[in-house]
Formats: structure tokens, sequence, C-alpha cells
């Protein structure tokens, strides 16, 4: 027992109330329109945000999975033959030094054997799944084609078959086929990038991993 203080106790400990379990809501009618209960916050399982969406090298699995596998050796970048990997900046936290294309500063060419796939040991970049990092679009009031100005740069250097048509003289951008390498983003001449580039917001996994 500990001996009586000189001073008077500042604060007052309460014993910690007894938490009751809250009933799971059950779903309810209202004027005859079904409403489902809204389900409790997942503090503790996998968190249910997606991170943010980054522009990967081609075949990149599922990001959770990449984050988790990615053990940040920079071998992909050192195998990249065009230098279009590049370690994510600082500033975007659990991505940080994670390999990601930056086609601003130099795209993907495609390479047909992939040696960033082949150099990857933890094998979270993995010919087994379509190498899609993203895709192109085109923001046509930007676009010099749709201004009366001869220009199929895009279409004469992308290096995916079928990928850009050019109709009428305006290129056309085939999502489906199109795999988000950004090199018409790295090569468009317009005073302001023509082409937006948007990373894949989800891929594939890998089972049991
Ligand atoms: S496919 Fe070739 S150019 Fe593209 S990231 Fe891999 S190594 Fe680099
Ligand atoms: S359209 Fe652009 S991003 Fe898509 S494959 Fe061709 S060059 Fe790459």
């Amino acid at each position: 027992m500990r001996p009586p203080s000189r001073f008077p106790a500042l604060v007052t400990r309460l014993p910690k109330p007894e938490v009751e379990e809250r009933p799971l809501a059950q779903p309810r009618s209202i004027g005859g329109i079904h409403i489902d209960p809204v389900p409790p916050t997942n503090l503790t399982g996998k968190p249910l945000a997606r991170t943010i969406p980054v522009h990967r090298p081609p075949g990149a699995i599922d990001e959770f999975q990449f984050l988790a596998g990615c053990t940040r050796c920079g071998d992909c970048i050192t195998a990249c033959p065009y230098n279009a990997i590049v370690q994510a900046p600082d500033r975007l936290g659990a991505v940080a030094g994670t390999p990601v294309i930056d086609a601003d500063t130099s795209a993907c060419l495609m390479c047909e054997d992939f040696p960033c796939i082949a150099s990857c040991e933890p094998g979270v970049l993995v010919d087994t799944i379509p190498p899609i990092m993203g895709t192109a679009r085109i923001t046509e009031h930007l676009c010099l084609a749709h201004h009366s100005t001869t220009c199929t740069v895009c279409s004469e250097r992308c290096p995916v078959d079928d990928a850009i048509a050019v109709t009428d003289g305006k290129p056309v951008i085939k999502e489906d086929t199109c795999t988000g390498c950004g090199v018409c983003r790295y090569v468009c001449p317009a005073p302001e990038n023509a082409i937006l580039l948007m990373p894949a917001f989800s891929r594939p996994g890998l089972p049991n991993a």
C-alpha cells in the first residue's frame, strides 16, 4: 500500500467503464424501401483505402502485394536500358524508394524481353500478367493535330502496334491496346503536353501471395 501523500491528488482516476458490445445494426425498411445497415468501420484488417495510384513498371502485381514484396533493391532500375525506371521520391511516403516510371523524363519502350521483369528477384514484376502500366488520353484542345497543324509524332513513335490510330489527321488512342508506356507523352511536341497519362488503378495479384 502506498504511503499517504502530503499533497492532494491532482487527478482522480475513475475505474474504466465497461464497454457494452453494440449489437449489429439490422436491415430496416422505411416507406417500403429496404435500407441496408452501414457496415462498422474496419480499424484492424487490411486497409480499405487504396494506396495512391503510381505508374509502375510493366508486369507489376497488385499494389498491396507489390509494396509488401518489393525490397527496393533497384535491380529493375539498373536493368532498364532506357533509364525509364526511377525510385519514387521521399514525399510519396510508403511508396518512396520503389520503382516507378516517370514518362516526362524517360518513357518505357516496351522491350521485347522485358529485362526489368527478368531482373526482379522477389517476383513483384512478373511476365504472367499483361504489361499494362496505365493508359494515355489525348487532351484535344492541347493537341496540335486538333488545331489544323500536321502532327503525327505520337502515332509514329508509339511502340505498341495499333495503339494509336490517325483519323482525319488526328490521333485516336485505343485504350484497350494502349499499355500506358508513356512514349506519346514523352515525345509530344505541343507547347503544353497534350497527353494525359493515367496509371493503372488496379492490377492483378498473385494467388496465395
Ligand atoms: S520494358 Fe524495357 S524500357 Fe520498359 S521499363 Fe522494362 S526494361 Fe525499361
Ligand atoms: S498510346 Fe502512348 S502510352 Fe499508349 S502504348 Fe502508345 S505510346 Fe504508349
